[in-house]
């Protein structure tokens, strides 16, 4: 039996993997976006699953939002619409200011907050003074008004949800849906 001879130790076969790495000075401070990142525990906003998120904060600021493994709903996992959770709360595209089309207007103008609330606040309380039923034709006592029906937003919280639903239902109105899964 003939033996092969074992390349040198010095060969570059063997240098290969036990040098330093040619990796740039860039390269080498890479690193993950949340190193360093605080993580607090959060739920998807979008839908009624509920899955678990891992909300990333560094300097105050959310750097990411990712599924929490530790979850039994999702471990881990999000659909593309949880996924895109960040984009909630960090994005240059997100209007910050009240934009209001007049009727028959073929453009949006900006307008203060306070000037929107008191619309609707006005809106709401003609429609509802215009429409209002307080008893069927059957004498039975029904206060309700069915001229305004309100979606909510499937970003919006337990908290909020609950103070829509409770005003709402106070106004009279029965049409009351969220868009949670559209
Ligand atoms: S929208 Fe997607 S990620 Fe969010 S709770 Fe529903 S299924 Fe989960």
């Amino acid at each position: 039996m003939t033996h092969k001879k074992r390349p040198e130790r010095s060969s570059l076969f063997w240098r290969l993997g036990n040098s330093p790495q040619p990796f740039s000075a860039i390269s080498v401070a890479k690193h993950s976006r949340i190193r360093n990142a605080v993580a607090v525990d959060g739920v998807c906003p979008y839908c009624a699953v509920g899955c678990a998120q891992k909300i990333y904060i560094k300097g105050g600021q959310i750097v990411d939002i990712e599924g929490d493994s530790r979850s039994p709903i999702n471990e881990g996992t999000l659909c593309p619409k949880g996924s895109n959770t960040f984009q909630l709360t960090v994005n240059p595209h997100r209007q910050q200011q009240v934009l209001y089309r007049a009727p028959y207007s073929d453009h949006w103008e900006q307008k203060p907050l306070g000037w929107a609330m008191e619309r609707i606040a006005q809106l709401t309380k003609q429609t509802r003074d215009a429409h209002f039923v307080e008893r069927d034709e059957d004498g039975d006592l029904i206060n309700h008004t069915t001229a305004i029906a309100h979606l909510g937003g499937a970003t919006l919280d337990n908290e909020e949800n609950y103070l829509i639903k409770k005003l709402f239902n106070t106004l009279g109105i029965v049409a009351i849906e969220n868009q949670a899964r559209i």
